[in-house]
């Protein structure tokens, strides 16, 4: 409770100090610790999401509720569109987040949806996009009670959810009414898409980026484990304990239920048992900017698996990767 506590009174004394400032000189400073901050209350929610802040069910769902609500996530419908992800980690088909298309599927593409996913700054912006309507060959929002994202059973959660994003987002309008949209551009939605920059940034690397390609399962080739370790540790720098340590992914996939502040330790635990399966992040300076470049590599060279096979690897468009090279 106590990190819950100490972010929220930092994003509160962050919002006030600027708006008394209002000075063009502290507003990109603002912008770029404000969008931090909202990050570290979404990693905050995902442990709730997890049932690892807190023994108590209810607890986790009212302070997930306030935290994700608090930044336009509605916290049961990615609740459980994140639980998708963990169980079906590293599955070409049934992985929820970030996983690859099979070839047919790409092919099918437009050439601007192409480009939204691969082209940056596009898919750095895609968070609000795949809440509303998940990804190219999925139907279904995570708004939507009657989702094939959901259960029947889970439709008065998903109304709940629903519910207290409309109602951040009456706050918002409301708040907007009485500052004004400048002043509430400055003060929430610059911050808002600076968090949504984050969570792409960090959830894709992730997943991607590693020097060596790793590989993506279908049909029995597909386990708990191998999905898990094709996930990838990340160095942020000093911004590890203001993100909460998500960059210990790889022990967070294989055993969600440990809370944050478990992790570093788990981790080192971890170590020795997996040997050559663990592979350790490249370390990062105070910022990191050595991420980009995994980035752009990335998306420049994984496009889409075949459609058939159980291990499958990333292979790449020529005419996305030349256009990654012409404009770079
Ligand atoms: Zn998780």
């Amino acid at each position: 409770m106590s990190y819950v506590v100490r972010d929220v009174v930092v994003v509160l004394a962050l919002a006030a100090a600027a708006a008394r400032l209002d000075s063009w000189l502290a507003w990109p400073v603002y912008w770029a610790a404000q969008g931090t901050m909202f990050w570290a209350l979404f990693v905050l929610g995902h442990d709730c999401g997890h049932g690892s802040f807190s023994n108590n069910t209810k607890l986790n769902s009212v302070v997930g509720h306030i935290l994700h609500s608090s930044i336009l996530v509605p916290y049961n419908g990615w609740r459980i569109s994140h639980r998708t992800h963990h169980q079906n980690h590293g599955h070409v088909e049934n992985d929820e987040s970030w996983h690859p298309l099979p070839e047919k599927l790409y092919r099918s593409l437009d050439s601007s949806t192409r480009k939204l996913r691969f082209a940056l700054p596009f898919p750095m912006l895609a968070y609000p996009f795949y809440l509303w309507s998940r990804s190219p060959g999925k139907s279904g929002s995570h708004f939507h009670p009657s989702s094939d994202l959901f259960q029947p059973n889970e439709k008065k959660d998903i109304l709940t959810s629903t519910a207290c994003w409309l109602a951040m987002a009456g706050l918002l309008a409301g708040l907007t009414i009485v500052m004004g949209p400048l002043q509430m551009l400055k003060l929430y939605g610059v911050p808002y898409w600076i968090f949504v920059m984050w969570l792409d940034f960090v959830t894709y690397l992730h997943h991607h980026g590693h020097n060596d390609k790793l590989p993506w399962y279908r049909g029995k080739a597909w386990s708990y484990l191998r999905g898990g370790l094709t996930t990838l540790d990340r160095d942020y720098g000093w911004l590890n304990n203001i993100h909460h340590d998500i960059g210990t992914h790889v022990v967070h996939h294989l055993f969600p239920q440990i809370p944050h502040y478990h992790l570093v330790e788990a981790t080192e635990a971890a170590k020795p048992v997996l040997g050559k399966y663990y592979r350790e992040p490249d370390k990062s300076g105070p910022f990191p900017f050595h991420l980009f470049g995994a980035l752009a590599q990335s998306l420049k060279r994984d496009h889409y698996v075949s459609d058939t096979g159980d291990i499958l690897y990333y292979q790449t468009d020529p005419k996305i990767a030349g256009d990654a090279q012409t404009s770079g």
